[in-house]
């Protein structure tokens, strides 16, 4: 059987694809359907036919799956964010499981026995949504010329308007509302990308979960914003609004941010604390590290499982005070700054200098001496120390963190990490299929897997973390 465009078919989903569609077959005759949840009968529409399989569109659920639920959020399909809000979240989490798992059998090249030995359970959230600390609203006008904020439809830049996303915190709406009112009074207009003008691009919102601080700051196409005065009084009535900024950005990209940052109103930087948890209950201890945050600065954005993560790598990493660590693609010295109090030294390396200036503020605040920071690429720094240092501690740590972008470690890196020989490797991964690669490469130079837990940064997405360890074999 071949489709080609426009014909109707009816199938019954039978797996979900890396972007949370739903995949269907028909005689050998592969269809995805995006918003089509497993165990679905749907009726779709080809929309794009190739020999072997089609792209088509949801037209009717015919028989809904016993794992669809109504998605809470009214703009669920047509907004960007989400892609699997309509699967049950026991579902989402189950799926989440054997896309790692299954990624460790097919690109990993490791046998079912050796996976089932080390995946632990999935970490999942209790309360699944409100978990972001972070949001950004562009800002545009719709076919009447009204000025609204939101999120771009799925791969595109048409902006739908969203009063209150449910994966962000409540107060997202109330400021939303006052930038909008201001920008109305003080006629102030929005940018447009297809003609470079106008001033206000994006709405960016940050929030402290702990500290409950607040920070705005408008990315605009100008130098100034015209009366911000009105903007600051209406900011400031909300409650806990700590720093009120501008972005200058004045290039015509899909970049959000530019590069200047001026604060109006308030403090350049707001706080937030992240604790560390019993890695068996996950309950809260009394240990922490408190962050401070400005506009640019890269955190992560769900911090109820950012402690959970993080304090699984930690009990991974084995600490127990007299030990040297190396924490590569370390960011602003998030993980580096937990394992600091449990380790004797700690190195941190990462690409972007803003990153490092942040991880060193934020050691000196917690009152840490032991943890030092480098500027540079891990393939570059890593080899440089190993090659030229006298410092046994760097050139023998005994544990390496590695907590790389998507595309996974360069090479160099690995290699360099097998020769220096830590006892440990804790592997934190945003890409379970970069992950699996990697891990081949640490297990074939001698390291074994210990232990495998994903963990649910972001309930609704098809995204998932993994933070895993690894042991060197024998000694030496
Ligand atoms: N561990 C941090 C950041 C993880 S994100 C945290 O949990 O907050 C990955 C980081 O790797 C980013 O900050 C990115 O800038 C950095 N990075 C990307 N390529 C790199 C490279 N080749 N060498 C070092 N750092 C790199």
């Amino acid at each position: 059987m071949e489709y080609k465009k426009n014909d109707l078919a009816e199938v019954t989903i039978t797996d979900i694809g890396n972007d949370g569609e739903g995949i269907g077959k028909i005689d050998g005759y592969t269809l995805f359907i995006k918003d089509a949840v497993i165990g679905d009968t749907v009726s779709a529409k080809i929309m794009k036919a190739k020999k072997n399989y089609a792209y088509a569109h949801l037209e009717k659920v015919l028989k809904p799956s016993p794992f669809r639920v109504d998605a809470p959020c009214p703009v669920a399909r047509q907004c960007g964010g989400c892609q699997i809000q309509n699967l049950s979240y026991e579902k989402q989490l189950e799926y989440k499981y054997d896309k790692v798992k299954n990624d460790l059998l097919r690109i990993g090249g490791f046998s079912q026995e050796e996976v089932a030995a080390v995946m632990e359970p999935i970490v999942g959230m209790d309360e699944p949504f409100r978990y972001r600390n972070k949001a950004q609203f562009p800002v545009g006008c719709d076919r009447e010329g009204k000025l609204i904020s939101g999120f771009y439809a799925g791969r595109t830049h048409s902006i739908i308007p969203v009063e209150d996303c449910l994966l962000g915190v409540k107060e997202n709406k109330e400021i939303l509302e006052a930038v909008l009112s201001y920008m109305r009074e003080c006629k102030v207009s929005s940018y447009d990308e297809v003609t470079g003008k106008g001033i206000v691009r994006h709405v960016l919102i940050r929030k402290g979960f702990t500290s409950e601080e607040l920070m705005v700051c408008l990315v605009i196409n100008a130098d100034k914003l015209p009366r911000q005065e009105v903007l600051t009084e209406k900011l400031q009535n909300i409650k806990n609004m700590v720093s009120v900024s501008v972005n200058i950005n004045k290039e015509k990209t899909n970049v959000i941010l530019g590069k200047k940052t001026e604060t109006i109103c308030g403090s350049d930087t707001i706080e937030d604390t992240l604790w560390e948890v019993d890695p068996s209950t996950f309950n809260k201890t009394d240990k922490g590290v408190t962050y401070s945050i400005s506009p640019k600065s890269f955190y992560q954005v769900n911090p109820v499982q950012t402690q959970k993560l993080y304090s699984l790598a930690l009990s991974y990493a084995g600490l127990t005070g007299k030990e040297s660590v190396w924490d590569l693609y370390c960011g602003i010295g998030t993980i580096s700054l937990f394992m600091a109090p449990h380790a004797k030294k700690v190195y941190g390396v990462e690409i972007v200098p803003e990153a490092i200036a942040d991880a060193k503020k934020n050691a000196k605040k917690n009152g840490f001496d032991n943890a030092e920071f480098f500027v540079g690429k891990a393939e570059e720094v890593l080899p440089k120390f190993y090659e030229n240092s006298a410092d046994e501690d760097m050139t023998h740590p005994d544990v390496i963190v590695v907590d790389p972008p998507r595309k996974g470690c360069d090479e160099v890196c690995l290699n360099t990490m097998l020769q220096m020989k830590p006892e440990r490797i804790v592997y934190v991964s945003c890409d379970p299929a970069t992950l699996a690669r990697d891990l081949r490469i640490l297990v074939d130079g001698g390291y074994t897997l210990s232990k495998v837990r994903p963990v649910d940064q972001f309930p609704h997405t098809v995204h998932v973390e993994t933070v895993v360890l690894a042991e060197k074999i024998g000694q030496n």
